[in-house]
């Protein structure tokens, strides 16, 4: 395969997880909370899992244990979930003022501030990714709390005159906690998408459990010493770090839970939708994309081949909305694709913590070999393979941005989601072709435009089947605008006010009058 020889060359390498701690003077509460063997936060306490298991947890750069979790049992859930349901029906969470859990919540959003460079060095060696793209995440955890600690003294009815009925009537309708949460988030962005869980929930005086991904769970369980600091009530968070299979599964199943929030992959979304529906409870499936962006010719093409490379290369390409298929306009394809793989070649691979690093290692070895087998597919299907792929024989998780080109939407590599930096590009020649191009997809999370054109742009906007569209820029993330999917990209939205309706239930009052 291609690999970006100057990339390689030039890349930082460790033996050791301490090695590399050492290097870039990672500093000493950060290495004791590494060191430490961490328990489940179940009722406002730490404790092992029930059978005592555990799990490593492997830094990303090193493919070596840095830290270790517990792994928790259906036993401990059955716990975590009673705990939730007493702080639920207890005064001490949902029956607080609305001001009163605002103030909690940005007490919160204050101590997550002031250890945001903690919990960004954290986030990089667990998930592999930049240092400042996790500073990034932190501030926008930070945000995200802060935006919807706002919404709790703002949850409001309405009151409306029947339509049809004859009568004296006052009418006017509640929202309602739904009661306890079941949170499920997967390994790209650990702490921010746990924050658009959390955050709409505990405004609206939920209680949760919250299930990390295995993968990283760290800034996960140092945010519940966080919680605990902040003196939110015991059990209105609770924490089981464990295994998707058993404690996921278990969750999703639970009876004694009201609502599952679930982000993942699609496959997995679709048998939390099963298990959930077995107990009618409610759901919210933040689920996989392979987002179309369209190149037209009339775009300003040195800014577009920027945003373009950031779409899909942040993150190393492990984002839900990442803009993985490329459709550019014939009349610009060839000068298009050749800036966009000389930007590609100028990424800098190396471990999260070099400040010189732009993209990190992909997060584990079986991602790894996730992401590279979809590489000798789409060289196999005779797509055009125009620069990166493994730096190595598979010794590392590092993957150059990879490029295809000459791609068509027949191909495994343009349909599935390959959560990694692999691009897959295609030419076309109308705008109607662009667009039947673009939704010939399953999922259905995001599109971008790039184009001059009004009218082109408020035409697609309407006709692109996603829940996002991005015009002349990607991946723009805010918590006051809503994020979901349509297709099976999910269903239900985080963030915005939108997400209000999603944690609550709605009762309708009627008042006869005589
Ligand atoms: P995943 O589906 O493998 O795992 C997600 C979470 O589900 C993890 O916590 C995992 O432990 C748990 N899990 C695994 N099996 C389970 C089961 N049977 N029952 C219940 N829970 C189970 O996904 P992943 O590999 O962690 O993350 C990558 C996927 O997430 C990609 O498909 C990506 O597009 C998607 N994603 C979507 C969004 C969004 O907002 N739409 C955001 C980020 C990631």
């Amino acid at each position: 395969m291609n690999a970006n020889a100057a990339t390689e060359a030039s890349m930082k390498t460790f033996q050791t997880p301490t090695d590399y701690l050492d290097a870039y003077e990672v500093p000493q509460n950060v290495r004791e909370f590494l060191f430490r063997s961490h328990e489940l936060f179940i009722n406002g306490q730490w404790k092992p899992a029930a059978d005592g298991a555990t799990a490593a947890v492997i830094e990303p750069s090193t493919r070596q244990q840095i830290s270790t979790i517990a792994s928790a049992t259906v036993e401990d859930l059955d716990e975590a979930v009673n705990a939730a349901r007493q702080a639920f029906e207890s005064s001490t969470w949902t029956s607080q003022t609305p001001l009163a859990r605002e103030r909690q919540l940005q007490r919160l959003a204050d101590l997550i501030e002031e250890h945001a460079e903690e919990l960004a060095i954290l986030e990089s060696l667990d998930v592999g990714k930049p240092l400042a793209e996790a500073e990034m995440d932190i501030a926008g955890t930070v945000d995200t709390f802060r935006y919807f600690s706002g919404w709790a003294s703002k949850i409001s009815g309405r009151s409306s005159e029947p339509a049809g009925l004859d009568g004296n009537y006052v009418t006017y309708t509640r929202k309602e906690p739904v009661g306890v949460i079941g949170v499920i988030v997967p390994w790209n962005f650990p702490l921010q998408t746990l924050a658009w869980k959390l955050g709409a929930a505990l405004a609206v005086g939920c209680t949760t459990v919250v299930k990390p991904p295995e993968l990283t769970s760290l800034t996960t369980l140092r945010f519940a010493e966080l919680v605990k600091e902040a003196g939110l009530p015991d059990g209105v968070v609770n924490i089981l770090t464990g295994k998707g299979s058993t404690v996921g599964a278990a969750l999703a199943a639970h009876p004694g839970i009201d609502k599952v929030t679930f982000t993942g992959s699609t496959k997995t979304g679709e048998s939390v939708g099963h298990a959930a529906l077995e107990n009618v409870t409610r759901m919210t499936l933040e689920l996989g994309g392979k987002s179309a962006v369209l190149v037209f010719e009339d775009c300003d093409i040195d800014a577009a081949v920027e945003e373009v490379a950031f779409g899909i290369f942040f993150n190393a390409g492990q984002i839900c909305d990442a803009g993985s298929r490329l459709y550019v306009q014939e009349s610009i394809y060839d000068e298009f694709m050749a800036k966009l793989v000389d930007n590609a070649k100028a990424w800098k691979l190396g471990p999260g913590l070099d400040a010189e690093s732009t993209i990190g290692p992909l997060v584990s070895e079986s991602q790894y070999r996730t992401v590279t087998s979809y590489i000798e597919a789409g060289v196999a299907e005779g797509a055009k393979l125009l620069c990166g792929g493994p730096v190595d024989e598979g010794t590392s998780n590092y993957v150059a941005p990879v490029i295809f080109g000459d791609c068509t939407n027949s191909m495994k590599i343009v349909q599935e989601e390959i959560f990694g930096p692999v691009l897959v590009a295609q030419r076309f020649s109308t705008q109607e072709e662009a667009l039947a191009l673009a939704n010939d997809s399953e999922y259905g999370l995001a599109a971008t435009i790039y184009s001059q054109s009004l009218n082109r742009v408020h035409q697609l906007s309407k006709d692109l089947k996603a829940g996002s569209i991005y015009v002349n820029a990607q991946s723009s993330i805010d918590p006051a605008m809503p994020f979901g999917g349509y297709k099976k990209s999910g269903f239900g939205r985080d963030l915005g006010a939108e997400q209000l309706d999603y944690v609550t239930e709605t009762k309708t009052v009627w008042i006869t009058l005589p």
